[in-house]
């Protein structure tokens, strides 16, 4: 089984489009929350990711912020001039498929659990190995996958902990051995590693053998996008330096 895991797309449709190109064949796709927000596809996205064959979805918080499930009060100035203007251009029926997206976590096989923050809160971010060590004493299987903040990260816990991360270059391979290993695969659509590639991963059960990989994008059609919808221009400007 091959799995395809992207997270933070954030209404990307460029990033989202290179990503699954890049990908090639997979048997299921996870993702991780955070479909919208900041970007100006919000609509092409969803459509997008609800027409992807064998998928796992859960929500992120710009998700229940954009469905109006919560309020913009956690949120920094842009994130909620974008968020007001995801609300105000979703479509009904796209925002109601959003609304009903489950939080994380998720339990996907014998292996592999999922969420988009942590395991033990959906809004919280793991950025340290204080919050991983917090996520190792209740995550339910060996790997746990995680996003919300955008920066590709891998911590080992087998007894002690070691951060292997954050994976820099072209690709970052793990394989699963005795440890449990908690992941962040990095954003496609809004990376914020100083990396303005689109980040995925992809996991093979078989050889237990997980990967961060990145791709190129078209950001120039992106930023022109986010422009021409009266966003923020600094929402532009983040895409071409990834932060
Ligand atoms: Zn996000």
């Amino acid at each position: 089984m091959k799995y395809l895991i992207i997270s933070d797309i954030h209404a990307n449709l460029e990033a989202l489009e290179a990503t699954l190109a890049a990908a090639g064949a997979w048997d299921r796709v996870l993702v991780l929350g955070d479909l919208v927000g900041y970007g100006a596809n919000p609509d092409a996205v969803i459509e997008r990711v609800r027409a992807l064959p064998a998928a796992t979805i859960i929500r992120g918080n710009h998700d229940k912020v954009g469905a109006q499930l919560e309020s913009v009060d956690s949120f920094n100035h842009l994130a909620r001039y974008a968020i007001a203007w995801t609300s105000a251009t979703l479509t009904p029926d796209n925002k109601s498929w959003l609304a009903a997206l489950p939080a994380g976590p998720a339990v996907i096989d014998d292996l592999v659990e999922i969420c988009h923050g942590a395991p033990f809160d959906e809004d919280v971010y793991i950025f340290d190995e204080l919050d991983a060590r917090r996520a190792f004493t209740v995550m339910q299987r060996p790997l746990c996958l995680y996003g919300h903040t955008h920066v590709p990260a891998a911590f080992r816990f087998d007894g002690d902990m070691t951060a292997l991360g954050p994976p820099r270059g072209p690709r970052f391979d793990l394989t699963l051995d005795g440890a449990r290993y908690l992941v962040n695969c990095g954003a496609v659509g809004q990376p914020r590693d100083g990396d303005s590639r689109a980040a995925f991963g992809v996991f093979e059960t078989d050889s237990r053998t997980l990967s961060v990989l990145r791709v190129p994008y078209d950001v120039a059609t992106a930023q022109a996008k986010i422009i021409g919808a009266g966003l923020p221009e600094v929402l532009a400007q983040r895409l071409a330096i990834g932060r």
